[in-house]
């Protein structure tokens, strides 16, 4: 598994067979900001496939949003180093090789699965 420590190799992956075709396996994720995983959605059609999870760095809660976008926002910078981003797994569709980003959002009794594709155009600089 790759671990991702910097935007450019987080770029790299994102530009990696990018596919244009539609996907009928990965269409319901393509929403291009945050979303929970659909309900009835296969997670054994995503394959895993790097990490930006870094266990020496420390816990962060904080989110980089200098547009004034927030967490939901579709065009919300993709920031290595902040939250989210800093508790993501990469994916890849084993159809079509998209990447997305995913994490766990702990909530009370159940863990929410979040997704978001890898766009480079929102990756920002570190
Ligand atoms: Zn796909």
């Amino acid at each position: 598994m790759l671990k991702i420590t910097n935007s450019t190799e987080l770029i790299e992956i994102a530009l990696l067979h990018k596919p244009i075709s539609e996907c009928g396996s990965c269409n319901a994720l393509m929403n291009p900001g945050w979303e929970s995983v659909p309900g009835g959605f296969d997670l054994q059609l995503l394959k895993l496939i790097g990490t930006l999870r870094d266990e020496e760095r420390p816990e962060t809660w904080e989110e980089h949003h200098p547009e004034g976008t927030n967490s939901w926002s579709p065009d919300a910078p993709i920031a290595i180093g902040y939250h989210p981003y800093s508790r993501c797994d990469i994916y890849q569709c084993i159809d079509c090789s998209r990447k997305y980003l995913r994490y766990g959002e702990y909530g009370g009794y159940y863990v929410d699965e979040r997704v978001r594709p890898l766009n480079a155009d929102f990756i920002v600089a570190d």
